[in-house]
C-alpha cells in the first residue's frame, strides 16, 4: 500500500483506504534518564558534536499506523541491516534551532515552516504522512524538558533534527511502508565564534546538486553525500565551500552556496539597492531564513521596520531572480557587486570574499572575483538582516508572530 493513499486530517487518525492512528501527543510518554551527562562548556561546543539528554520516537506500520510517542534517554537503535534508509536512502531530516528569549523560556524560530518542509520531503520519499501540529507539539515538549542544555548566551542554542528513516526490512526497490521518526537535540555555539569571516566559494562546473524535476527543492539525505566529495576537492584548491551552479540557455546560473541559500547585493544607478536570490524553481532548498530575509527587506522598504544601521530612506529592492556567474563578473567590474552571503538556519548570515570560477573554455585557469573588504567581516545589508534575524529569533524584537514560546 502506497503512502500517498494516506492523509494526516488532524482527528488522530491518518485518512485512507483503512483508518489508522496518527502521531498523537495525548499517547506521549516521559521516561527521564537516571545518568544526566554534564553539560559541556560553551566555549568548547563544535556543531553537532554533542548530543542532549533525550529523544523523541515514534514508529510506523501500515497496519497500527503511528505509534505511541515516547521521550526517553539519547542512545542508539536496532534496525534490520535491510532497512530501506540503508539501502535506497529514503532518509529526510529538518534543522532547526531553539533559542533561550529574555524571559528565560526557550523558543522557536517559525517551527511551522519547517514542520510543513518535513512533510513534503517526506511526502516526495513516498514516507508515511504525519499531523505537523501533533509533531511541533511533541518538539516544544521535548525542548522543554532538555531545556538546561540551551546555553544562555548571545549567539547559543539548542539544534534540533527531526529526521524520518524508511525501515522497511526488505530489499525490494519499492517505498518503505514502515518508518521511525526521530528528533534529537545539540548544543551549539556561534558559527563564527570570533566575529563574521568572509568565506571563499568555488564555483563548480563539473558537479551538479540540483537539477529540474530533481529533489534539490526538498530536505532529502540523499542530496548531500555527492557534494562530500566536490567539497573536498574545493578545500584542496584553497576553498571552504562550493558554490553549486546549473547550466541553461542563459548561462552557468548560480543557486546555493554549501547546503546555504545564497544572497548577492547589487548596486543600481538610482543609488538604490538590489538584494537578489534565485528563485524557487524546484532547484533551490525552500530556506525559512531565505524567506525572513526576503520579507525583512521588503518590509524596511515599505516602512514597516527599521533595518538596523540603515538609513530608513535607503531603498532595497528584494527580488527572486535567477543571475548567472557572468552576471556576477559584470556587476563586479563595474563596481555593483557590494556583497554576497550565504543564509541558513545555521550561520543565519555568512558573508562571502572570494569566488573562484573557471572559464568556460580553459579547463586550467582558475579566476577570483573578489568581494569588496568591509570593517568587521561583513557588509552592511549583510550585518543588517543577521542582527535583525537573531533579534527576532532570541526574543528581543518581536515581528509577525516569528518567535514562538514552547511553554
Ligand atoms: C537546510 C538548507 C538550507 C537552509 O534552509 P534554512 O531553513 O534557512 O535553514 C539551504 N540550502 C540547503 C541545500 C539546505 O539543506
Amino acid at each position: 500500500m502506497a503512502h500517498n493513499e494516506w492523509k494526516s486530517v488532524g482527528n488522530g487518525h491518518l485518512e485512507g483506504p483503512v483508518s489508522i492512528p496518527d502521531l498523537d501527543p495525548s499517547k506521549l510518554t516521559i521516561t527521564l534518564t537516571d545518568t544526566p551527562k554534564p553539560l559541556p562548556n560553551p566555549e568548547d561546543l563544535v556543531f553537532g558534536a554533542i548530543m542532549t539528554d533525550h529523544m523523541l520516537v515514534s514508529s510506523f506500520d501500515p497496519i497500527n499506523g503511528w505509534s505511541a510517542p515516547e521521550i526517553k534517554p539519547y542512545g542508539p537503535f536496532t534496525l534490520d541491516p535491510a532497512s530501506s534508509c540503508f539501502q535506497y536512502a529514503t532518509n529526510i531530516f529538518e534543522g532547526m534551532k531553539a533559542y533561550i528569549g529574555p524571559d528565560g523560556k526557550p523558543r522557536l524560530f517559525r517551527p511551522e515552516k519547517n514542520m510543513a518542509r518535513l512533510a513534503r520531503s517526506a511526502a516526495r520519499l513516498a514516507l508515511p504522512p504525519f499531523n505537523t501540529n501533533a509533531l511541533l507539539e511533541l518538539i516544544k515538549k521535548l525542548i522543554v524538558i532538555d531545556q538546561r542544555w540551551i546555553p544562555n548566551l548571545e549567539g547559543h542554542s539548542l539544534y534540533l533534527r527531526p529526521t524520518i528513516i524508511g525501515t522497511r526490512p526488505t530489499l525490494g526497490v519499492a517505498a518503505s511502508d514502515r518508518a521511525l521518526l526521530y528528533v534529537i537535540l545539540s548544543p551549539t555555539g556561534p558559527y563564527f565564534r570570533t566575529g563574521p569571516k568572509p568565506v571563499s566559494l568555488f564555483a563548480a562546473a563539473e558537479n551538479v546538486r540540483a537539477w529540474p524535476g530533481g529533489t534539490g527543492s526538498h530536505k532529502v539525505a540523499g542530496n548531500y553525500a555527492p557534494g562530500f566529495l566536490p567539497q573536498k576537492e574545493a578545500a584542496k584548491l584553497g576553498y571552504e565551500q562550493i558554490l553549486w551552479l546549473l547550466k541553461d540557455e542563459s548561462g552557468w546560473k548560480v543557486t546555493e552556496a554549501g547546503a546555504m541559500n545564497i544572497f548577492v547585493v547589487v548596486g543600481r544607478e538610482d543609488g538604490d539597492l538590489d538584494v537578489i536570490t534565485p528563485p524557487l524553481d524546484g532547484t533551490i532548498l525552500p530556506g525559512v531564513t531565505r524567506e525572513s530575509i526576503l520579507a525583512i527587506v521588503k518590509a524596511h522598504t515599505d516602512g514597516k521596520l527599521c533595518l538596523p544601521g540603515i538609513s530608513p530612506t535607503k531603498c532595497l529592492h528584494a527580488h527572486e531572480r535567477s543571475f548567472t556567474i557572468a552576471d556576477m563578473e559584470v556587476w563586479a567590474e563595474k563596481g555593483q557587486l557590494l556583497e554576497v552571503f550565504a543564509v541558513g538556519t545555521a550561520a543565519v548570515v555568512a558573508p562571502v570574499g572570494r569566488v573562484g570560477f573557471r572559464d568556460d573554455d580553459s579547463k586550467k585557469a582558475i579566476r577570483d572575483l573578489m568581494l569588496p573588504p568591509y570593517e568587521g567581516g561583513m557588509g552592511p545589508i549583510g550585518r543588517a538582516v543577521r542582527t535583525m534575524i537573531i533579534d527576532i529569533q532570541e526574543g528581543r524584537f518581536e515581528w509577525e508572530g516569528w518567535s514562538v514560546a514552547c511553554q
